[in-house]
């Protein structure tokens, strides 16, 4: 049977939160743990982060580490994940220069979230070739490690969709070679685009509306007391809209039945608090307080595992450099599969050479 392979990542431009852990981190661990997989790549996208900051080197330096440790302290195990960092991997962007001949300018415009995310930076007059690129970029890394499952946030969907574009393309011009890879979404409706802590439609890094895996209790505290609810609630008899209402998407983001026996006994379940809510009576106080009883719940053991991550970092440089080392040879295997179909491996097999001699000294 066919390998089952997972590749996935993050930029480093700065600390992963809980967007990305309810979006992403969280179903990788799961996954990593099923036994399910024969191989699992985790990739620091430092390459990508580059496209969109790059005046900033040192934010992405400073950011490797912060993410690594984000990963180990949700649970990567690097015993069965494999953790790496992009640009170490050159070979990504060898391939991302042949597949550039497989797709048009005009196909890279219509990519929704690159449009979203060039006018969020005000690249509309003058974008980076390279951060315009990044869709095909994106495929090199999926392609690379021969990925079948790559699980990410709803935002990647048009990457997916670019991808598996570009695998049909290669194997219809130059001969199956290259693997069809399936976004694996989350289940959980209200974990597909986490909102941010101000009710804006995602949260981002970039936005500065996050809730950091790596927080303080007391920093995480603050942050879900002032969180956007519904501005038309009130007083507390006022009833209160649950649409738009970032307190309850977190709720279902994160809470489940076990957690009202637990923190909040007088419901059974979210339904039952959306339902008052609804109806009048209930404050926004009560239903935050018991918000940040669940986070921290979530978020107290992560903290834990990154105290003592923080305490081994030549460990952590060491997971880096053996996962890059690791990632290397796989893409190197890809790059030799990928140029022996486009007829470009000159020097490989004997073959260039014998046509050559046939041709000239018949
Ligand atoms: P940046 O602003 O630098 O782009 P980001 O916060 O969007 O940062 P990325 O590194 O681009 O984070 O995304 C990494 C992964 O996390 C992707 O799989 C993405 O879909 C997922 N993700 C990011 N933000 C969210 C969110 N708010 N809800 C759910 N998933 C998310
Ligand atoms: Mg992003």
């Amino acid at each position: 049977m066919a390998e089952k392979i997972i590749l996935t990542g993050d930029r480093p431009t700065g600390k992963l939160h809980v967007g990305h852990y309810v979006g992403s981190l969280k179903r990788r661990v799961e996954l990593q743990n099923s036994g399910e997989f024969d191989k699992i790549f985790i990739m620091i996208a430092d390459a990508q982060a580059l496209t969109d900051n790059a005046d900033n080197p040192a934010k992405v330096r400073d950011n490797i580490m912060e993410v690594a440790l984000d990963y180990l302290s949700v649970g990567l195990d690097p015993a069965k994940s494999n953790i790496f960092i992009q640009s170490y991997v050159t070979e990504l962007t060898e391939l991302t220069f042949y597949y550039m001949n497989l797709v048009t300018v005009s196909r890279l415009q219509r990519n929704p979230t690159v449009k979203s995310e060039i006018q969020m930076r005000n690249f509309e007059a003058s974008i980076p070739v390279g951060f315009f690129n990044y869709p095909i970029s994106q495929a090199a890394d999926i392609t690379a490690f021969h990925a079948t499952t790559v699980p990410v946030g709803e935002d990647q969907m048009p990457m997916i969709e670019q991808t598996k574009e570009i695998v049909h393309k290669f194997n219809f011009v130059y001969g199956d070679t290259l693997t069809d890879p399936q976004i694996l979404l989350p289940d959980n409706k209200a974990c597909l685009r986490l909102p941010g802590t101000d009710g804006k439609a995602k949260m981002s890094k970039s936005l500065g509306n996050c809730i950091y895996l790596s927080e303080s209790e007391e920093d995480v505290r603050k942050k879900v007391m002032s969180m956007f609810t519904d501005p038309d609630h009130i007083r507390i008899e006022d009833p209160g809209k649950l649409e738009g209402n970032t307190v309850f998407t977190y709720l279902d983001a994160f809470c489940n039945d076990a957690h009202f026996a637990e923190y909040l006994p007088e419901y059974a379940n979210l339904d039952e608090l959306k339902a008052h809510y609804q109806r009048g009576g209930l404050g926004d106080v009560k239903v935050k307080k018991f918000l940040n009883n669940v986070m921290q719940e979530e978020l107290s053991p992560i903290r834990a595992r990154r105290k003592e991550y923080e305490q081994r970092i030549g460990d952590v440089y060491d997971i880096l450099k053996e996962g890059s080392k690791v990632a290397r040879e796989e893409a190197a295997k890809t790059l030799a599969e990928v140029k022996h179909a486009m007829k470009i491996d000159y020097f490989e097999t004997p073959e260039f050479l014998e046509e050559q001699l046939a041709k000239y000294t018949g």
